[in-house]
């Protein structure tokens, strides 16, 4: 199974020379299934590469959102394939049944100019039990409730390859009544091939953004070591984080990971990761 980064960047999109590298584009991986068929998760503008990466044909576009968040759900009035009539669109409504409409409100006629009927692809929303509608490509998905304002979810997908982790929003933080603890957080990754997981912050940035929904690189780091996962991968970068700025973030979650076996990078546009 190969799961390939398309958007990588939190909060808003950040084209220009400091962000080359890392990229620009927010939030969407995919996940190759059979051939004609593609899980897609988060629709930020990442979903816009993706598409555009597709050539034309039949084609099933699985979208799973971890939440509706901006920059999460941005790209999808220009994902490419909605123009190919032979292209199908299935937005997955898992444990949220109304957040596919939701997103494709973005399609009213006034934000966007055109309405999800009037476009070529055929657009719809599943609203079947989370994970059912992929078991026939041996996939499972699990999905769990994170820390993050307005609801968000983090997904395991499991292959018979392995597994991998998507977290791109959670704000790991202290235990609480309404919070999910690192326990919790480390049982749901635990062994995952993949932890793709949100470091948005610094220490000294967290102090002025606690409670926004995000975890800082040594938090990061903590979950992955506690969960015993092969690879983190930093992810959720922010609009202000430079290229140079990501190296950074990797040196210290090296250094803060050295003695463990966790290995550890960060999400790229263009990357792609077998497992
Ligand atoms: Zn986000
Ligand atoms: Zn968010």
């Amino acid at each position: 199974m190969t799961l390939s980064f398309w958007g990588v960047r939190g909060s808003i999109p950040t084209p220009g020379p400091h962000t080359v590298r890392y990229g620009g584009n927010t939030s969407c991986v995919s996940l190759a299934l059979d051939a004609g068929h593609t899980l897609v998760l988060d629709a930020g503008t990442g979903i816009r590469p993706l598409g555009a990466s597709m050539p034309p044909g039949p084609h099933t576009y699985y979208v799973l959102l971890t939440h509706l968040h901006w920059d999460h759900i941005q790209g999808l009035p220009l994902f490419g394939p909605r123009n190919d009539p032979d292209a199908r669109i299935v937005l997955l409504g898992g444990l949220e049944p109304a957040w596919g409409d939701m997103a494709l409100e973005q399609l009213d006629g006034i934000r966007f100019p055109v309405l999800p009927a009037d476009l070529a692809a055929e657009i719809r929303v599943d609203t079947s039990p989370l994970g059912t509608v992929l078991e026939p490509f041996g996939v499972a998905i699990d999905a769990m409730q994170v820390n993050h304002p307005g609801r968000c979810y983090g997904y395991r997908v499991r292959t018979k390859a392995g597994s991998f982790v998507f977290m791109p929003d959670n704000e790991i933080g202290a235990c609480g009544s309404d919070r999910v603890c690192i326990e919790d957080l480390a049982r749901f990754c635990d062994g995952a091939d993949v932890l793709v997981h949100d470091a948005q912050y610094t220490e000294a940035e967290l102090e002025f953004r606690r409670g926004w929904g995000h975890s800082t690189v040594a938090e990061a780091c903590g979950l992955a070591m506690e969960a015993s996962v092969k690879r983190l991968l930093l992810y959720h970068h922010d609009p202000d984080r430079s290229d140079s700025g990501v190296d950074d973030l990797i040196s210290r979650a090296r250094l803060l990971l050295s003695g463990s076996a966790v290995d550890c990078g960060a999400a790229s546009e263009g990357l792609s990761v077998v497992i």
